[in-house]
């Protein structure tokens, strides 16, 4: 653990960008890696909003803004990463991207580097079999927003060694966060659990049983949910809720696990929630 130096993180979208932030804020470097210049500023820009706002708040001093700012570099080269001693993978949500990533990385960087995965749903025994490392491959799966969430669901794929198990526990826990073991299986235990509950709370209007409004309203004032799981769906992109509950009822065969034909249509019409501005509500 006081080994890790520099940490690699692979994309600087929604979540790349918070792991670097977490991380640059704990006292570690980070090498910022895009696959374009004006994903990487916006990603580098969202941290230093972030960071102010954590400064407003008193959370963070300015010094110590300033002084986690300026470990952080950002980088259109994948070689840039060779000489870090931990690498996160925070790109895009597609097996073809994730492995492209992880031949390279495993090709640039020394045996003994461990490479995280912060995948939602991809299986990571999968991921490891792209290395000559499975032993040193892992799942270090964040929550959106990064700064702000407690939990690191930690995900042993079939070969993930004690020893790297152990690093990123330790790790975790030196970014502030809470590690929770799991086991490799679609969904972990995070999207196995909750995006039944969307895609049944998706069912529920599909069917005309309730409105979203009123499903939502159900979970926020008789679950004490902070959100209702419309308003969760639409905040995490009706596209992503619909790409994982294909990996659920591929993976696990179950046909409960069938995607809410509302959601299918949904995403076929362009309603991907907050982020196009319409899902079961609308952004203006
Ligand atoms: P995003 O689309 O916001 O960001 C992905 C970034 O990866 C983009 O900026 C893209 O340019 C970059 N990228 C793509 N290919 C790359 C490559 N070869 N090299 C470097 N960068 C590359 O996506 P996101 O929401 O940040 O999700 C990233 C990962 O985190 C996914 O695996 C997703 O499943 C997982 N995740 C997302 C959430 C969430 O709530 N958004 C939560 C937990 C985990």
């Amino acid at each position: 653990m006081a080994d890790i130096q520099t940490v690699g993180v692979v994309g600087a979208g929604t979540m790349g960008n918070g792991i670097a932030h977490v991380i640059a804020r704990s006292g570690i470097k980070v090498r910022l890696c895009e696959v374009e210049q004006r994903f990487l500023d916006r990603g580098l820009d969202t941290i230093r909003k972030n960071m102010a706002r954590e400064v407003a708040k008193s959370k963070l001093t300015q010094p110590e803004m300033d002084a986690a700012l300026a470990r952080i570099s950002g980088t259109l080269e994948r070689t840039a990463l060779m000489d870090c001693d931990f690498v996160i993978e925070a790109a895009t949500e597609r097996f073809e991207v994730k492995q492209a990533i992880f031949s390279e990385l495993d090709a640039i960087l020394p045996e003994a580097v461990i490479l995280a995965s912060n995948t939602s749903s991809i299986s990571i025994t999968k991921l490891a079999a792209q290395t000559r490392r499975p032993d040193h491959v892992i799942g270090m799966h964040f929550f959106n927003p990064v700064p702000v969430m407690k939990l690191v669901e930690v995900i042993r794929g079939l070969a993930t060694s004690q020893q790297t198990y152990d690093t990123v526990k330790a790790l975790t826990e030196r970014l502030g966060k809470t590690p929770v073991e799991v086991n490799d299986a679609p969904g972990f235990v995070s999207n196995r659990v909750l995006m039944p509950l969307l895609n049944e709370a998706m069912y529920a209007v599909m069917e005309g049983v309730a409105t979203a409004d009123a499903v939502d309203e159900v979970f926020k004032l008789g679950m004490a949910h902070p959100m209702g799981p419309l308003t969760l769906a639409d905040f995490i992109g009706l596209d992503v809720c619909l790409d994982i509950m294909r990996v659920l009822h591929d993976g696990l065969g179950d046909p409960k696990y069938r995607p809410c034909p509302l959601l299918i249509k949904m995403v076929d019409a362009g309603w991907l929630g907050r982020k196009s501005g319409r899902g079961f509500y609308s952004y203006s």
